[in-house]
């Protein structure tokens, strides 16, 4: 198993800051967050067989330190349902990231299944001069950067903290439930609230978090996309 401190020291001696998706997603894991779970191909034909052995559907993205926002640069391709498929993809991905960023260093494709559907919600943290860290969760999907409906709290959290966030965004009545569907699932968010905030507190090497998005289900959740940025100052 990849330790915590193994993939920090990576980064750091490759001068980065920035963790892929799936190095987020193992420090996530090994914190006790579970996430969906997400491996590296680094060609074509290991990303058929892992989605072979995933199952369909898939979902492959690019897998690059450096490139930030993996679906505006065309690196993200949902429900796979065949091998062709997953390997159009994956020759599509390296096309569109060469295209847009030609000196992004790209280890190859992250591959997962493709989670159901559910409301799109993000949890992030970062780091106030004044406060240190403060939570935020938020609606998300388009909504997050439309609407900016947030909700902030400092670190660490009470539960009672977790409860007020998801009560206190305007939009809140959507996780009354997916497109008239039951009501989602609020005690595995504010879990999860209370699983990064216990994160940030416990450990140094975390300056910025995001969890975008979040699918919440009338049972459970799932953590489909991940963003750690490694804090800078000692
Ligand atoms: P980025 O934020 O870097 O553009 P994401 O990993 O968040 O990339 O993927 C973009 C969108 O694709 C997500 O907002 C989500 O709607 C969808 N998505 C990503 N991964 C999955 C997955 N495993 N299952 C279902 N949908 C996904
Ligand atoms: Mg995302």
């Amino acid at each position: 198993m990849v330790t915590l401190d193994k993939i920090v020291d990576k980064a750091r001696k490759e001068g980065r800051t920035l963790l892929t998706e799936i190095e987020a997603k193992e420090m996530l894991k090994q914190a006790g967050i579970d996430v969906v779970e997400t491996r590296l191909a680094a060609n074509e034909d290991e990303a058929v067989s892992m989605s072979r052995e995933f199952g369909f559907p898939v979902v492959l993205k690019i897998a690059s330190p450096d490139v930030v926002h993996k679906s505006d640069a065309g690196g993200v391709k949902l429900g796979l349902k065949t091998s062709n498929q997953v390997a159009k993809a994956y020759e599509d991905i390296m096309k569109s990231i060469r295209e847009k960023y030609p000196k992004a260093k790209i280890q190859g494709a992250s591959v997962q299944k493709m989670a159901r559907p559910g409301v799109e919600v993000i949890i992030g943290m970062s780091k106030d001069a004044q406060f240190g860290p403060v939570i935020m969760f938020g609606l998300g999907g388009v909504m997050v950067e439309a609407l900016k409906d947030v909700a902030f709290r400092v670190a660490p959290l009470a539960e009672q903290d977790a409860r007020d966030m998801l009560d206190e965004v305007r939009g809140s009545a959507v996780l009354g439930g997916f497109r008239g569907g039951p009501p989602v699932d609020r005690s595995s968010l504010v879990q999860l609230l209370l699983r990064v905030s216990d994160l940030v507190a416990t450990c140094s090497h975390v300056g910025e978090l995001d969890l975008n998005p979040v699918l919440a289900y009338p049972h459970g959740l799932s953590v489909v996309d991940a963003r750690l940025v490694l804090e800078t100052r000692p």
